[in-house]
């Protein structure tokens, strides 16, 4: 299963089972806080980057296995923006025939405007946009976006999508220290939040090793009162949402991993589930170990595994 991760523990989603989309770092979007590194594919171009047939195939082959646990939320995400996915209303739709969860996208909302995306995503049963800036600015410091791409219309397309979809909306905005914290800022972001009118506001922070050096995460008071401007609706979901996990925090991941690899060679996913941690801090783990040269790589059976270096052949 290649395009499978989890199902993983989320704050936001629950047990959460995560369907990756997107090659690595294909995304509209190069935020300085990305916890995922640098954007290696900068675009808007949508195509069937993953076809959709592939990621059903894998999905109805995860579910017939009756030893995995139910899940929450099968949720689009991965480590890219899904929506550029051309193939993503089929997904969806696929993913609920199945009717085994509800299914909830994780988008940075940057082709929200575009009505094939809006169309495919009224399919979904939540949908989890990000909104971290709306001074255009201040939003190109912080998500750098791809040059074709227009903050005002990513807000008018975000209210047009409200307009039409009566599932569940959670909008969250990241906030970085000195980039998009201003008093002004949060009171322009409340504002436009008003008129998308989401379900729920979720407030984070910074708490991923980013992209960028330099970026910094605001304090929980900081936080707080931020709640107290955005209203009711709001929540801090920092050091929640994207922590690596409890069980095995950020210091012990990588002798986690190495110690699993030393037992035997495994893939991104295997690891991701054994430990109970999100995939995407898995594939930073590992992308820094090779380059450190502690891990080897290889491929079989069209899957891509991992080994400590002294038992790689
Ligand atoms: S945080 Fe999300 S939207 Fe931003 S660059 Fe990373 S993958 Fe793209």
């Amino acid at each position: 299963m290649k395009y499978i991760f989890g199902p993983v523990p989320s704050r936001r989603l629950g047990l959460s089972l995560g369907l990756d989309l997107i090659p690595f770092k294909t995304c509209s979007y190069n935020c300085v806080y990305c916890e995922l590194g640098r954007t290696t594919h900068l675009t808007i171009e949508r195509k069937p980057y993953v076809k959709a047939k592939e990621i059903l195939d894998d999905l109805e082959a995860f579910f017939a296995d009756k030893t995995h646990p139910p899940v929450d939320y099968i949720t689009l995400g991965g480590s890219g923006e899904p929506t550029l996915n051309a193939e993503l209303e089929t997904i969806i739709l696929g993913a609920k025939a199945l009717k085994k969860a509800p299914v909830a996208v994780l988008t940075n909302a940057s082709l929200i405007w575009q009505i094939e995306v809006q169309r495919a995503l009224l399919a979904a049963d939540a949908v989890l946009p990000s909104l971290d800036a709306v001074t255009e600015g201040i939003w190109k410091k912080v998500n750098r976006p791809h040059p074709l791409l227009k903050i005002q219309q990513i807000v008018e397309g975000l209210k047009d999508f409200r307009q039409a979809y009566s599932g569940e909306i959670w909008l969250e905005v990241l906030f970085v220290k000195g980039i998009n914290d201003s008093k002004e800022e949060i009171e322009r972001l409340k504002a436009e939040i008003e008129e998308i009118n989401p379900e729920r506001i979720q407030i984070n922070t910074v708490v991923r090793p980013p992209a960028e050096s330099g970026i910094a995460p605001l304090t929980e008071s900081e936080l707080n009162v931020i709640k107290g401007i955005l209203g009711e609706k709001a929540e801090i979901i920092a050091h929640f949402k994207r922590h690596i996990d409890q069980q095995s925090s950020l210091e012990h991941l990588k002798e986690d991993i190495l110690a699993m690899l030393k037992r035997r060679p495994c893939t991104l996913q295997d690891i991701a589930v054994a430990l109970g941690v999100h995939m995407n801090g898995v594939v930073k783990m590992i992308d820094e170990l090779q380059k450190q040269g502690e891990i080897d790589t290889y491929e079989h059976s069209g899957k891509r595994f991992f080994v400590v270096k002294s038992l790689s052949r």
